[in-house]
């Protein structure tokens, strides 16, 4: 095979766009220079759109999950009690986080490849007012789902003064997000996914009624510290040495967005988990999620007739082609097509076209185009549509 192809094509990491991995080439600036001051404040005001927050936006260097830690350390006390919603393996991550800070976890466990259901957790918070923070995750990655974050905001403000924290990793940047209109207290977010840069920084957000708590909070904190990136933030600063390459690539990245326009991208999103789904479904390969809390940036399928990891590992060789598999309990029974950030409709039909004939070496001779097909009628409709 060609050497140095790849078509990336998990949740994450995603594909660079040129001119982001150009810009990270820069020379290193003094991190304490005006220069590092300058990039930082002209970053802060895209980042605040993407979250759809006027709050100041810590950027850590670490990956999401640092975020999330910064998330948990910072707005609890140890002993208190917390709801966490595990809908599959990252909601887990939040859960297994909180109990190593040792709080009280309550816990939600929903079938993996289903959402949450507000009005269950309503009921649950009414008769538990002990509950300080409920941690949920907007993007469930290891099953594609997209969990209703806003309708949850809603009725968690009903009932409760919990703090309501959401994993926003695998999406924000790709779907709409509303940190302040929908009340969402704390809002994580990271690089390597929806905001097509590599690895390496976590975006954690707090509004006033967050702060309060982040402020007389007991537990022990250093390098995750929000007062800290949040001190120097307010002098275009951060605490520690900035992962400066990625900083550069994130004002790239963010530019880009912006001039797409955020509701084109959201519909580019749209459209492509259309595509994916009406293919999917062309070739009898079974959905792990409904339609109606599908994720616009991951799709998972459950194959009952081959091995998904079978199918991988022949389109990873004749193609270059990489899938993801299932974690934990969905491990070896799924596989899941990444199609956030740097992403179009044309690698969408790339994909499945790679994806037929993989399954034609499966011994499914019949599926050659119709995936494809399924999936140029989806974009057609969609552009007629316009
Ligand atoms: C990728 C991801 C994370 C962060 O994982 P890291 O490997 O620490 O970057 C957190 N939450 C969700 C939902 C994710 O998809």
């Amino acid at each position: 095979m060609l050497q140095d192809y790849q078509l990336l094509r998990i949740p994450g990491p995603t594909p660079i766009p040129p001119s982001v991995q150009q810009v990270m080439l820069a020379p290193m600036i003094g991190h304490r220079d005006q220069e590092t001051k300058a990039l930082l404040n002209r970053i802060q005001p895209k980042l605040k759109n993407i979250f759809g927050t006027l709050q100041d936006i810590a950027v850590i260097a670490g990956s999401g999950t640092a975020g999330l830690e910064s998330a948990v350390v910072n707005t609890v006390n140890p002993g208190e009690d917390v709801l966490v919603l595990v809908t599959g393996s990252f909601g887990d991550r939040f859960a297994r986080i909180c109990k190593t800070y040792q709080l009280t976890v309550h816990r939600f466990d929903y079938d993996w490849g289903t959402a949450l259901e507000p009005e269950q957790i309503k009921a649950y918070l009414s008769q538990n007012p002990s509950i300080k923070a409920i941690f949920a995750t907007y993007c469930e990655t290891s099953t594609g789902v997209l969990n209703p974050i806003r309708e949850l905001a809603q009725v968690v403000k009903q009932v409760s003064d919990a703090l309501f924290i959401v994993d926003g990793v695998s999406c924000v940047g790709a779907v709409e997000t509303r940190m302040d209109d929908w009340g969402i207290d704390v809002l994580v977010t990271g690089s390597q996914k929806a905001l097509m840069l590599p690895p390496g920084l976590t975006f954690v957000a707090a509004n006033k009624r967050a702060w309060k708590k982040i402020e007389e909070s007991k537990q022990a904190r250093f390098f995750l510290d929000l007062r800290k990136y949040r001190d120097s933030s307010q002098q275009d600063s951060t605490p520690f040495t900035p992962a400066l390459s990625l900083l550069y690539g994130l004002e790239q990245s963010l530019t880009l967005i912006e001039s797409e326009g955020f509701p084109a991208v959201f519909q580019r999103h749209q459209v492509m988990k259309n595509m994916t789904r009406a293919s999917m479904r062309a070739l009898g390969i079974p959905l792990l999620t409904n339609d109606l809390v599908a994720s616009p940036t991951v799709t998972a399928l459950k194959p009952y007739d081959f091995q998904p990891d079978l199918l991988r590992k022949i389109v990873k060789k004749d193609f270059g082609l990489v899938l993801a598999g299932g974690q934990n309990q969905l491990k070896g029974k799924i596989f899941r097509i990444g199609h956030m950030g740097y992403c179009s409709p044309a690698d969408v039909i790339q994909v499945i076209s790679c994806i037929e004939i993989g399954m034609y070496k499966l011994g499914k001779k019949t599926s050659l185009g119709i995936g494809t097909k399924a999936a140029q009628d989806v974009y057609l409709n969609h552009i007629e549509g316009d």
